[in-house]
């Protein structure tokens, strides 16, 4: 029982310096968050020693009857967060919440229509080497070429044209609300089963900032660490219990999963609890607040003469896209220059991206971390500013160590005034 330090001083150091990096950078990849401490203390109690296969009450180990008051939590909490039937909070992570929906709506070599990976998409919604691109017949939807938004004629038309299994709506890298009531028509037109994976915007759904996919959907898969800035994990939700509750449940355990992760699933309770408090949608408030401040900055003329735009033009959630078609710098050079000044992003393709995928020519930029870091208009104005300066000087060619100096004494000015885990030691 040596403490980590002591048992192995090398991952220790690991702790404190990934400690010490989250303090002292802006810390904008959209998909990220900072888990309030009570998910740290659950994450790293004894529930982890726990094998729990089975549901609450249905166990096939002995011993479950402790675990079990957390799981039964953390399921009505779900349900009454985002006025669901049906809650089952036991998938590992958002890919596994994602390969149980498709074993439970469908059979290999169905067809599956989703959100293209190149406009946005997610792996897990038919990528040609993930699962879902292997056992169906994937195909795909994109958004439009001059709006580049989703349209919601241009996916009726692929519906009708593939007659998929299961339509699938939802996003890693889309700026927009995408219309719930449409796919359920388009779904209910062609006979398909309609799935929605809100992993990015379930936060603001649970705030109510967000149309919910909820009434409208067959089942909605979501991760519980993006917005909704829970322990890293997926989720599923359901308000057609009797048609898919116990396909769902089986397709989670036995179908994917074996022992659920107990002191995860704890997490995901209290996550759930904070979920459900005004403190958490006045922290969604400014989350959408930052987002569309740094767009604003980002449209500004002195940002667009340096070849820089905004996919769509704006947004209505927790990120902007940023479109460098057109930019001197490349996604790659952009992500760096930011992580030079201290601020932590990732490139990511646009539509049509002339640019390889390994290098890209966007970037995408969430505002979750910094509004659960305290952040609010004022500092989400001077983060667009130290962007939009790095960005100008960098597409200028004129961003030397002398002006990169000047950003991180900005940075470190906002870090200092929003201390991170204070008292924490690792
Ligand atoms: N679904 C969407 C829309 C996502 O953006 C992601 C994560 O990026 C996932 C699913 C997968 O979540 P995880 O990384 O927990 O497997």
């Amino acid at each position: 029982n040596q403490p980590l330090v002591e048992l192995d001083p090398e991952i220790a150091e690991v702790l404190t310096g990934e400690l010490a990096r989250q303090r002292g950078t802006l810390e904008m990849i959209a998909s990220e968050n900072f888990v309030p401490r009570a998910v740290l203390e659950c994450q790293g109690s004894v529930l982890t020693n726990k094998y729990a296969e089975g549901y609450p009450g249905r166990r096939y180990y002995g011993g479950c009857e402790v675990v079990d008051v957390a799981e039964s939590l953390a399921i009505e909490r779900a349900k009454a967060v985002f006025g669901a039937e049906y809650a089952n909070v036991q998938p590992h992570s958002g890919a596994q919440a994602n390969a149980a929906v498709l074993h439970a709506l469908a059979t290999p070599g169905d067809t599956i229509l989703g959100l293209s990976l190149a406009h946005g998409g997610h792996l897990t919604h038919g990528m040609k080497i993930n699962f879902s691109g292997k056992n169906y017949r994937a195909t795909a939807y994109g958004v439009d070429e001059t709006t580049h938004r989703i349209e919601m004629e241009q996916v009726r038309e692929a519906a009708l044209r593939e007659r998929p299994t299961v339509i699938i709506a939802g996003w890693s890298a889309y700026p927009r609300h995408m219309d719930f009531e449409a796919f359920r028509a388009i779904a209910d037109e062609v006979g398909a089963a309609l799935w929605v994976d809100m992993a990015h915007f379930a936060g603001l759904v649970a705030a109510g900032l967000h149309p919910s996919p909820v009434p409208h959907a067959d089942v909605v898969s979501t991760t519980v660490h993006k917005t909704l800035g829970g322990p890293r994990s997926g989720m599923l939700l359901s308000n057609r219990a009797e048609q898919w509750g116990k396909k769902l449940n089986s397709a989670v355990f036995p179908g994917q999963q074996g022992g659920p992760l107990m002191h995860v699933i704890a997490a995901k309770a209290v996550a759930m609890k904070l979920a459900g408090t005004q403190e958490f949608a006045e922290r969604q408030a400014r989350t959408l607040q930052g987002a569309r401040l740094i767009a604003e900055r980002l449209l500004a003329e002195d940002v667009r003469a340096a070849g820089v735009k905004l996919v769509t033009g704006g947004t209505d959630v927790h990120l902007v896209l940023v479109d460098l078609v057109d930019s001197a710098l490349d996604g790659q050079q952009a992500e760096d220059l930011l992580h030079a000044a201290g601020i932590t992003v990732n490139r990511n393709a646009v539509p049509f991206d002339p640019r390889p995928p390994r290098v890209t020519s966007g970037l995408r930029i969430g505002t979750p971390a910094l509004a659960t870091r305290g952040f609010g208009a004022a500092e989400f104005t001077e983060v667009a500013d130290i962007i939009a300066t790095a960005l100008i000087h960098g597409a200028a060619g004129s961003a030397d160590e002398e002006l990169l100096a000047g950003l991180r004494g900005r940075v470190e000015a906002l870090t200092g005034a929003f201390p991170l885990y204070e008292g924490l030691a690792q």
